[in-house]
């Protein structure tokens, strides 16, 4: 995750070129528009007490109130913090949504701290990160954070600031104001990336392998499953199983509820090789980060690749990739599906008018179909790869709201 911040700005740089970005607004993006590191002191069960580093990156506020995730994890970097809010930039404007670019995060180890250790460090981010609510900074869930957690956010800043305000915090749980479908609403908008490639390439119902069956790798499943892809092979972090004519997906959520693992899995084999490596028509990597790089790139067998996980390619492998004439559909529009029921979320709290699950659904995938076709229009008119052509429509919709606001 070293480089991610300079990967992050080299994306930016090669739209900036593609659209002509304005010096003055090239450099005001490059970096975020207000970077906080802080402290939170933690009184431990022991009676003893620690110190955790916490920060929280604004990109840019051009385009509306800055949005996003709380990362807690041990190793947490000033690069990835700032990166990651630069992507949400991005991927809001990809999706439409009237939003800045925001992320935090706290460097700690969720597993090492008691349920109280836990409550006390997230309410103490909130309480010295001090936000200003749903007009202004956004904070929402994100590796580490869950709706319990943004939860105790919630209370901790109405406690606060004395009055209610469900649109301050996101990716809450739906008693305190939380959207529906929230939970299904990444992999419902990867699985709908996965079907208009597919159309696109000739490889619809094809053969699918998904690295991860978390949140998101097992509801893109479930959905591709629903919509007649055969989902050949499945991994996660502990091993991966494989089944040529087809896994049941329902079957295998069933095992991993009850294990823990796709390991076992009676309705497939054990997959020894690497699963990015498989012979199938449509890899999709819903793990982690730089799992794609020169090393491999050059034995993917997929023909379509849909980035679910936020970086899976490495640029060098995306070159590879492209050489060899494989279609990839980015991050920033594959996974937005997320980002896009968080500002459903807002617009609930902000309006008290509170969805249906298919209400939100529906929504969700009109949002999706769009971001998806004018990506993919204007990666033909520009002549360039997807990820360069929603790098650009995106780095287009902040400059017009920079320009407008003559911040140039
Ligand atoms: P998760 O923690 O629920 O699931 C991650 C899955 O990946 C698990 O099955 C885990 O075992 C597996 N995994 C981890 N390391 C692995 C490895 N080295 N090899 C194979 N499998 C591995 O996470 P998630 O919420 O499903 O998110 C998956 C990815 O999507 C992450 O990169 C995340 O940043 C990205 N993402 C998630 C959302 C969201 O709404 N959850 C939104 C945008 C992007």
């Amino acid at each position: 995750m070293s480089n991610v911040w300079e990967e992050a700005r080299l994306n930016l740089g090669k739209a900036a070129k593609i659209i002509n970005l304005e010096p003055e607004l090239v450099n005001r993006l490059s970096t975020p528009m207000r970077f906080t590191e802080f402290t939170i002191p933690v009184r431990l069960d022991n009676g003893g007490k620690e110190l955790f580093t916490a920060y929280r990156s604004l990109h840019q506020d051009a385009t509306g109130p800055t949005k996003d995730g709380t990362r807690i994890r041990p190793g947490l970097t000033v690069e990835e913090i700032k990166a990651l809010s630069l992507f949400m930039s991005i991927k809001h404007a990809v999706a439409d949504i009237p939003a800045g670019g925001g992320k935090g995060g706290i460097v700690a180890d969720p597993s090492k701290l008691s349920d109280s250790e836990y409550e006390r460090l997230v309410r103490g981010f909130i309480r010295r990160l001090q936000p200003k609510g749903a007009m202004v900074d956004v904070p929402g869930a994100d590796i580490g954070t869950d709706a319990r957690a943004m939860a105790w956010m919630l209370d901790e800043y109405e406690q606060i600031s004395g009055f209610h305000s469900p649109a301050a915090i996101n990716d809450k749980p739906a008693a305190l104001g939380g959207s529906l479908g929230g939970h299904e609403a990444t992999g419902w908008g990867v699985a709908q990336c996965v079907h208009l490639a597919a159309q696109g390439v000739n490889l619809a119902q094809g053969r699918v392998a998904i690295q991860g069956f978390g949140q998101v790798g097992s509801i893109t499943a479930l959905t591709l499953e629903e919509k007649g892809y055969q989902i050949i092979a499945v991994s996660d972090v502990f091993g991966a199983v494989v089944n040529k004519s087809g896994l049941n997906i329902k079957a295998l959520s069933e095992h991993v509820a009850k294990t823990g693992q796709v390991a076992g899995f009676s309705g497939g084999t054990a997959l020894e090789s690497s699963i990015l490596e498989l012979d199938c028509d449509i890899l999709v990597p819903a793990a982690v980060q730089d799992v794609i790089t020169e090393a491999n790139a050059g034995r993917i067998k997929a023909t379509l690749l849909v980035e679910a996980a936020n970086a899976p390619i490495s640029p060098p492998a995306d070159l590879i990739l492209l050489k060899a004439g494989k279609t990839i559909v980015p991050d920033v529009v594959a996974n937005c599906g997320g980002a896009i029921v968080c500002d459903f979320e807002r617009t609930q709290g902000l309006s008290n008018d509170y969805w249906t699950i298919q209400q939100v659904k529906e929504k969700l995938l009109i949002r999706m179909d769009r971001a998806y076709s004018e990506t993919l229009s204007l990666a033909k008119e520009l002549n360039v790869p997807m990820r360069q052509a929603a790098w650009a429509k995106a780095l287009t919709k902040i400059r017009t709201a920079m320009l407008w606001r003559g911040w140039n």
